[in-house]
């Protein structure tokens, strides 16, 4: 079993406990992932020193903005490997997520991790989100979405603001390049529904990493026009 006194230390810190039990699950994943990974490219990113602190602790540092002790659905929009969704669902159970990509082979082994884990309240599902943002049962229907190294922001929020429920909020998890991203995406913003409530930049524990988290509410509905055609939200951002 790996050391995740730094993560137990991190989320204390907010008030959040984690059983033996999430502790485990953790390390099956990561063992899952870096075993999946010499077949299928997954991360770049595999000691577990470097995996603790720029995926686990990365992907629950959404606790500094979030309540994520809800009973909330979630959609992680370009899950990959899991982050920062499959992390979220494992720390912060009580959430409803839907793990969203439109690469089948990662969201297969996210379903073989989702059963080896015995998780609940957690689904892949396959498509290209300028699609399923169009679909009756998806479309609005979400409390929260987040989204880490997806796109740029401007075709970001087009990808991801649709599944948004207005009085839902959508967080971008954004490099030092966020701000930059931001001040472009305000016509994005404003068509698409999305209202800028804050950016909280940071530096990642143990590290010199600049996390940007842009946290927009969702305060009007998507017009039927968005999101355009799969391809169209990045050749023609807003
Ligand atoms: N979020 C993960 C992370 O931070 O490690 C994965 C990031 S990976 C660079 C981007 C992922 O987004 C890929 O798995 C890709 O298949 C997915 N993706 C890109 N465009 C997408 C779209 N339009 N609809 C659904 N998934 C998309």
């Amino acid at each position: 079993m790996n050391d995740y006194s730094r993560l137990i230390a991190y989320l204390d810190g907010y008030g959040v406990s984690v059983s033996d039990e999430q502790i485990y699950q953790l390390d099956k994943y990561y063992e899952m992932m870096t075993e999946t990974n010499k077949s299928l490219n997954l991360t770049a990113i595999t000691e577990f020193s470097d995996v603790l602190i720029k995926h686990y602790i990365d992907s629950v540092s959404i606790i500094r903005d979030i309540d994520m002790s809800r009973e909330i659905s979630v959609i992680d929009v370009g899950t990959g490997a899991g982050f920062p969704g499959m992390v979220l669902k494992i720390i912060f159970p009580s959430i409803n997520i839907t793990l969203f990509d439109s690469l089948q082979k990662r969201l297969t082994f996210l379903d073989g991790v989702i059963s080896e884990l015995g998780l609940t309240g957690i689904h892949t599902c396959h498509g290209r989100a300028e699609e399923a943002g169009h679909m009756a049962d998806m479309r609005e229907q979400y409390d929260l979405c987040v989204s880490r190294a997806v796109a740029n922001l401007p075709v970001l929020s087009e990808l991801c603001l649709p599944f948004v429920k207005v009085g839902g909020q959508f967080v971008s998890y954004k490099s030092d390049k966020g701000s930059e991203e931001l001040s472009s995406s305000g016509h994005a913003l404003e068509v698409l529904g999305g209202s800028v409530i804050k950016e909280d930049i940071f530096t990642l524990e143990d590290s010199d990493i600049v996390r940007n988290l842009i946290i927009i509410d969702k305060v009007k509905s998507c017009p039927k026009a968005y999101p355009r055609k799969p391809g169209t939200p990045s050749k023609k951002p807003l």
